[in-house]
């Protein structure tokens, strides 16, 4: 999830053929019974590909009969096990949502679900609306005479739409996005984060990169806008777009980095409502903020402070004309999904076909659940629950959690590096970490929401504006540590540093990830990997800047955060030296955070899975001891397939390292060495010395 989410992009699956499988080394298998990733309860062992030495790629040993044999679905990015798992979660979602739709009492929350989405459907509807419906918005942007007017509509596109924290989510299209958390230096109150924004490509690379495969990149996205403005009638469509680019460049170049983004110590700057009159003048703050629902607010945490100062000095230097371009660009290119065919079809062009490779754009159906799950996503996941999480599951779940935190919490007594007081501090920290497991206890209260039927564009701005209302709600109000970042439904696990707690979503307590049916190490090497990995972000280079209440307070002593940071370096050259493409390698400190509790979790996994046996051998299933149960579970939990132009937006811009490489972390553990014989010189081999243990 996020910063310190597993993933990053939206996952989804695959079934595979069955085939015999010719055993000549490493763990010798036997031929599993089933065939299909997504039904079997054990090792897919006709997933495996036995030619390959476990020692030379371990993730193409643990799944290359899987890639040969899979494809990624024409209407995705990627494909892979959390690909898989998401695609049931979505189809059991959209059964439950079709049936709201048809049956659910006048004034439920089911029945706003069920109007959301059959509205969403009606693309008969939509079509002959036409443009009617953005129109509101395009009148007012064109109705835009001084900075004053131009700083209400520029506050009044903020959304809640960031979160620099749980969801590695620093950036926004609007200008600036708003995000309400617990202050990190005064944890007893919320405060109002402003991150960057108003970039229509992902982020400044884009917009700054010289290499010619951004270059057409950009060429496309004028090209893009063009037609939108086309579309709507908006006067001059090709120069109008071209100005739009060159404003948004000249944004993208007051942009932070993206490692910069994901520097806490960078980031925690306090601006009085005062300071952003002084500096960063060019916007009507007060109008800017009025307009954002914010005037009350006396501070604010600036996370990128050369963004508001590009962005006052841009609407100083800039045209309005401009502006008003730029606003009718952005209100039409966040509408497109609901407005008619060719709309959809200008914007799946450029931000699914260019941007992640996408041949083709998913069934409607798809995107309705979708934009279900974006509108009222905690009615949504509260349906999903009640069907498809049972308490026992949900029990079994925590019992897990319980198991790894009491296994982290021995080895931390046992590490030899790390001073008494440091240790204390940890174990103080990891006692009162806040675990929520399944669904949250409190559900989002959707009253405020009204949903109409027949007003695609309206519900999805409307259920934009209840989800921002309802942060700004909280400023003022205690920290409620119970909050979740997320919804029940989505196939990811989440650590929420400053909250100092973990969400563990009900969609990823499904197999392959857990499964009652199977193996219990199985579960270990899987969720039990996952669940170590979002306690170790509690404490890794991040985790170490925020004390048990989450005030940003660097607990550790300076020798220890020293030895830390001295194997993380070594971290760093281990991931830099992946290269998925001859131009591309790895970014080892982008992505440092990740790696560190993706070797972590493991860790504990494993330590956790050796306590709950007691001294005993796992039993060997499918010719597979305990520990090759462990170490496959693992890496067949990271198969995936990802197009290029997805692979390599992802490398610029996630904190997480390409699936690929996660599956191979089992190189820095010792036990892997005895599980699967390695031999020096084989590729993935590390002299003793050179595997990296964190914790
Ligand atoms: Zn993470």
């Amino acid at each position: 999830m996020a910063r310190t989410r597993l993933y990053k992009t939206d996952p989804r699956v695959l079934a595979i053929a069955a085939a015999l499988v010719t055993v000549t080394c490493g763990a010798k298998p036997e031929r599993a019974t089933t065939a299909n990733a997504s039904t079997s309860h054990g090792v897919d062992v006709e997933g495996m590909d036995i030619h390959i030495k476990p020692g030379d790629d371990f993730y193409r040993y643990a799944n290359g009969t899987w890639l040969a044999r899979s494809e990624i679905p024409a209407d995705r990015a990627t494909w892979g096990t959390g690909a898989m798992v998401a695609e049931l979660t979505n189809k059991r979602v959209a059964e439950l949502i079709q049936n709201a739709a048809e049956h659910a009492a006048a004034g439920s929350d089911a029945r706003k679900v069920g109007d959301f989405y059959s509205t969403y459907m009606d693309d008969a509807a939509i079509e002959a609306k036409g443009i009617a419906p953005l129109a509101p918005t395009l009148d007012r942007i064109a109705a835009i005479s001084d900075t004053t007017a131009l700083g209400r509509e520029l506050g009044g596109s903020l959304r809640a739409d960031v979160d620099a924290l749980n969801n590695t989510n620093f950036e926004t299209p609007n200008i600036f996005g708003v995000w309400i958390a617990q202050d990190l230096t005064d944890p007893a109150k919320y405060s109002a984060f402003l991150l960057q924004g108003g970039l229509g490509m992902p982020n400044r690379e884009y917009y700054l990169d010289a290499s010619p495969r951004m270059a057409e990149i950009r060429a496309k996205y004028e090209t893009y806008l063009a037609t939108l403005f086309k579309l709507a009638k908006h006067p001059g469509a090709a120069d109008a777009a071209k100005r739009v680019v060159a404003l948004e460049e000249r944004i993208a170049k007051s942009h932070g980095s993206r490692e910069d983004s994901a520097d806490v110590l960078k980031s925690n700057n306090h601006w009085s409502r005062a300071d952003f009159d002084h500096r960063a003048p060019g916007l009507d703050w007060t109008a800017f903020f009025d307009a954002a629902g914010l005037g009350g607010q006396s501070t604010f945490v600036v996370w990128q402070p050369t963004a508001p100062v590009g962005v006052a000095a841009a609407v100083k230097a800039v045209p309005i004309a401009t502006w008003k371009d730029y606003l009718a660009a952005r209100a039409i290119d966040r509408a497109a999904p609901t407005l008619p065919k060719a709309f959809v079809d200008a914007h799946f062009d450029f931000h699914s076909r260019t941007l992640a490779g996408t041949p083709a754009l998913r069934e409607r159906w798809k995107r309705a659940v979708d934009a279900t799950n974006d509108g009222l996503g905690n009615a949504v996941g509260r349906m999903y629950i009640e069907k498809y999480f049972p308490p026992a599951e949900k029990e079994r779940a925590a019992t897990l959690v319980r198991r790894l935190i009491a296994a982290f919490d021995r080895r931390l007594d046992g590490l030899e590096w790390m001073k008494p007081e440091t240790k204390q501090k940890a174990k103080a920290k990891l006692a009162v970490l806040k675990i929520g497991v399944g669904y949250p206890d409190a559900w989002i209260d959707y009253s405020a929401l009204s949903v109409v039927k027949g007003d695609a564009v309206g519900n999805a701005e409307r259920a934009a504006l209840f989800a921002y209302r309802r942060q700004l709600a909280k400023l003022g109000k205690r920290v409620d540590r119970g909050e979740w970042v997320s919804d029940p439904q989505v196939v990811d696990a989440y650590n929420l540093p400053a909250m100092n707690a973990m969400n563990f979503p009900a969609a990823i307590l499904q197999p392959p990830y857990f499964d009652r049916d199977r193996p219990e190490v199985m579960d270990y090497g899987a969720i039990g990997a996952i669940i170590g990995h979002e306690i170790s972000h509690s404490f890794d280079d991040q985790g170490a800047l925020f004390d048990a209440d989450g005030k940003l307070s660097n607990w550790w002593t300076k020798e220890d955060f020293e030895h830390f940071k001295e194997q993380s370096a070594r971290l760093v050259a281990q991931y830099n030296a992946y290269k998925p493409f001859p131009d591309l390698a790895v970014n080892g400190k982008l992505t440092l955070s990740e790696n560190i509790a993706d070797v972590a979790g493991l860790a504990i996994a494993y330590d956790a899975y050796r306590l709950s046996l007691n001294g005993r051998e796992a039993p060997t299933v499918q010719s597979l001891s305990g520990d090759q149960q462990f170490f496959l579970s693992f890496a067949q939990m990271w198969r995936s397939k990802i197009r290029e132009a997805a692979l390599r937006r992802r490398v610029l811009t996630d904190g997480h390292s390409p699936p690929e490489y996660r599956g191979d972390t089992v190189r820095n553990l010792n036990p892997w060495y005895s599980a699967f014989s390695p031999q020096p010189g084989d590729k993935l081999f590390l002299a003793a010395a050179d595997r990296v243990s964190v914790w």
